[in-house]
């Protein structure tokens, strides 16, 4: 059975996290796990489900320049569909939807485990997880976005105004004072320009 990346390497035994069989590339370092082999070890290896995002912070991860392309299944041929693991730098986990067994490139299986997410990857194929990923990441990247414009000093500020206001009965009516604030402003500014 040859690598569903490298095509012309073969996968050798192997294990990961120590204990789970699997066919690994020397090449390409990717891992073909099992359904039967990822079920029996998740069997003794079953975990509750994480903080979804706690640990993202924490994993810096360069993604396998083989995890672009697309596979076949080494076990019966078939297109493996993808997964998008949503960090900083995303990647995805391959499954076949035939025998779901799953295609790990190199590295992806440690950050699984950093995240403690290898306990759950039947779940990063499912719509609702997908959907919290999308969520965070676009929660993420407006929060970067304040930061490139008003700078971290005053962005935390506002992210600790922000997580006050939101749990406050009353807070939507603070918030509606500083728009007033910042758009009254705005408005003598654009006036100005008029004149
Ligand atoms: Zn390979
Ligand atoms: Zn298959």
């Amino acid at each position: 059975m040859n690598c569903p990346k490298c095509k012309h390497s073969p996968l050798m035994d192997s294990t990961l996290s120590g204990k789970l069989a699997v066919n690994s590339c020397q090449d390409c370092q990717g891992s073909w796990i099992r359904a039967n082999d990822y079920e029996n070890w998740h069997q003794e290896n079953a975990s509750e489900e994480p903080d979804l995002f706690s640990q993202i912070h924490h994993v810096d991860y360069v993604p396998s320049p083989f995890d672009n392309k697309a596979a076949l299944c080494p076990d019966c041929q078939r297109i493996l569909s993808r997964a998008k693991v949503s960090l900083k730098t995303s990647f995805y986990i391959e499954r076949c939807s035939s025998c779901n067994g799953i295609w790990c490139d190199g590295g992806e299986w440690d950050v699984l485990e950093k995240l403690g997410w290898h306990t759950h990857i039947e779940q990063l194929f499912t719509a609702g997880w997908q959907a919290r990923m999308r969520e965070y990441q676009h929660a993420e990247q407006e929060r970067q976005a304040i930061v490139d414009k008003v700078g971290s000093e005053i962005a935390e500020k506002v992210f600790e105004l922000a997580t006050i206001l939101e749990q406050h009965p009353n807070g939507d009516f603070a918030a509606a004072y500083l728009m007033r604030r910042c758009e009254k402003d705005k408005t003598s500014f654009l006036n100005q320009l008029k004149l």
